[in-house]
């Protein structure tokens, strides 16, 4: 490979097709990845495209009703929109010079961003009873981008699950029959693991030590939410486990239950166990809550003297603060940081404030006039002077770590 200038980021799910093209530039070995264009296809019968570039002069579109019922015909109106000059993209396809999918499951075998080849294909294929909800549409995606790009594009995967295998087997083993992980890989994996180790990083730096000697409190809350244990920069324990749902209170996602209810709803009301599946991980959460899976509304509803709507945060709080409690003794003798992302942690003080607040005790004070701000720039701290834990808040970029990995993974 001569030279690696446009990376094009792909997560290709069940019904939307998310995408980012950066300019890469590696400068004195120093690789810089800046945004050109991204934007998202909502695929089925009422499919709707946003389309923006960024740069000096960023534009956006919109098409309401763009009939794309597949994903090849969305990632073919994705290639054609990358080369609308109106947008200052790229005058061919053939300038995409490599693409990065993000990949959900990686199972055990795949530890690191990989090449995508035949034999990756095939091992993808065999993990789909592990994420039969994600796997099939990445693995989708790698296939129409293949066809539509040919394949002297190199593609690389890189796995929500890759950053999580540093976890000891105490961790990651249930208490359950050894056979059914030997014979059935039913073990904890982790997810997001993306924007754990992009994150980490970024707090590493700011706070001006090497990764490796940092112990790491991560917060992932966004929609899917979870929280990692990371000691001397490595993953040692995760709340997401065989699949996204555990853990955490998300959006619509139960998170940790007592595992007896579903054999005690399918005997108390006949619900079928597809059927106990599908509320667990679509209806439940904060929708099932309360009736909003969106925090900005319960924010609204909780100003407004809701106090159904404090209640559900106050849930949602309690086991963040829960898994907090847990990593802190499992990171002992030291914490060198709270970490907090995604579309909650970096916007919600409301949240933070409920997360952190009378753990003086540990060491852990929240500066309200530092948290009760909006970010503005890619990682602010609001930790009190008495706080002996920094308190970060750090934007995420799951796509520009694809891209970086995508990179070193295609340039060798
Ligand atoms: P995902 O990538 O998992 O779909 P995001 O990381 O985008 O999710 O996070 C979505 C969540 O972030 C939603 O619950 C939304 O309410 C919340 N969110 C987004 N912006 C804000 C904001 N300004 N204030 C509070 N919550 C916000």
């Amino acid at each position: 490979m001569n030279q690696l200038n446009k990376i094009l980021v792909l997560n290709a799910g069940s019904s939307t097709l998310k995408y980012k093209l950066f300019n890469a530039t590696n400068a004195n070995k120093t690789l810089a990845l800046a945004p050109m264009i991204s934007g998202m296809v909502e695929i089925g019968e009422v499919s709707k495209v946003t389309h923006k570039s960024h740069g000096e002069n960023p534009k956006k579109m919109e098409l309401p009703d763009a009939n794309l019922n597949d994903h090849r015909s969305a990632l073919s109106l994705v290639i054609d929109l990358l080369c609308d000059p109106g947008f200052g993209g790229l005058a061919s396809k053939s300038e995409i010079n490599a693409i990065g999918h993000r990949v959900v499951h990686g199972a055990e075998r795949f530890k690191n961003a990989t090449l995508i080849t035949k034999d990756l294909m095939a091992a993808l294929e065999a993990s789909i009873p592990l994420a039969p909800l994600h796997n099939p549409a990445n693995i989708l995606g790698i296939e129409v981008a293949t066809e539509l790009l040919g394949d002297a594009c190199p593609q690389v995967a890189v796995f929500d699950t890759a950053y999580h295998s540093t976890m000891p087997a105490s961790a990651y083993l249930y208490g359950l029959p050894y056979h059914l992980y030997k014979d059935h890989g039913v073990r904890r994996y982790g997810f997001h693991g993306t924007s754990h180790s992009f994150v980490a990083k970024k707090a590493a730096k700011h706070l001006g030590k090497p990764l490796e000697e940092c112990n790491f409190i991560t917060c992932h809350l966004g929609n899917g939410a979870s929280i990692t244990a990371i000691k001397n920069g490595k993953s040692i324990d995760t709340s997401m486990g065989l699949t996204p749902l555990e853990g955490l209170v998300m959006g619509t996602r139960s998170g940790d239950i007592d595992p007896a209810i579903p054999t005690f709803l399918n005997k108390q009301t006949g619900m079928s166990y597809a059927e106990i599946d599908s509320m667990l991980n679509k209806k439940s959460g904060l929708l099932g809550l309360s009736g909003d899976a969106d925090i900005r509304n319960l924010q609204d509803r909780f100003r407004a003297g809701d106090k159904h709507a404090d209640l559900t945060l106050e849930v949602f709080a309690h086991r963040v603060r829960k898994y907090i409690g847990a990593y802190l003794i499992q990171l002992s003798p030291r914490l060198d940081g709270i970490i907090f992302t995604g579309g909650i942690g970096e916007n919600s003080w409301i949240l933070r404030n409920k997360i952190l607040k009378d753990l003086e005790h540990v060491g852990i004070v929240v500066d309200k006039s530092k948290n009760e701000v909006d970010l503005t720039s890619q990682i602010m701290s609001v930790e009190s002077s008495k706080s002996q834990v920094p308190l970060l808040v750090v934007q995420t970029d799951e796509e520009k770590s694809i891209a970086e990995q995508t990179f070193q993974v295609v340039q060798g």
